[in-house]
């Protein structure tokens, strides 16, 4: 299938590339949150977070502190999102694995976040649920 950041990848589509080595490549969001919001991206194609392997996992984690740290000196953010979007329902819109870096300012939040509260009993309850498989697939971290 057609994928925009494998044809980026290639040189087959043009991109405002900040930053590029053997495993990575990070270039401008077209559609920035705000000015300066950047793309990481693996130059080869893992369908999300959870596929991309532990040592280029890794790499692309300290490439992107680095860059992290460019983008918000260079707009002279007050702080900054490093986020991956994973499926439709997370908002992944390009099926190809890459961070964002988008700069923030002090007025971006100037709205009450809404939370959802557990149920009495519910916060362990999830927990339990979450430990559970987490030490059933213990043997495949390897951190
Ligand atoms: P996602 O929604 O998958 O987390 O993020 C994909 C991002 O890629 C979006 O923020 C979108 O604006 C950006 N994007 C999509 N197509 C292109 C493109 O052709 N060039 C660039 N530079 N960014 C793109
Ligand atoms: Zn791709």
């Amino acid at each position: 299938m057609e994928c925009i950041f494998c044809n980026i990848v290639e040189g087959k589509s043009e991109a405002e590339v900040i930053f590029e080595d053997d495993n990575l490549i990070a270039f401008l969001d077209i559609q920035p949150i705000n000015y300066g919001h950047t793309l990481v991206v693996t130059k080869k194609h893992y369908d999300n977070f959870l596929t991309v392997p532990s040592e280029e996992l890794t790499h692309i984690i300290n490439a992107t502190q680095f860059i992290a740290g460019a983008v918000k000196r260079s707009v002279n953010a007050d702080g900054f999102n490093v986020i991956t979007n994973n499926g439709n329902s997370a908002g992944q819109t390009v099926y190809h694995f890459h961070f964002h870096i988008i700069p923030r300012f002090n007025a971006d939040f100037n709205f009450k976040p809404r939370f959802k509260n557990y149920a009495t009993g519910g916060m362990k309850e999830y927990a339990d649920s979450i430990r559970s498989i987490v030490s059933k697939y213990k043997d495949i971290y390897n951190g």
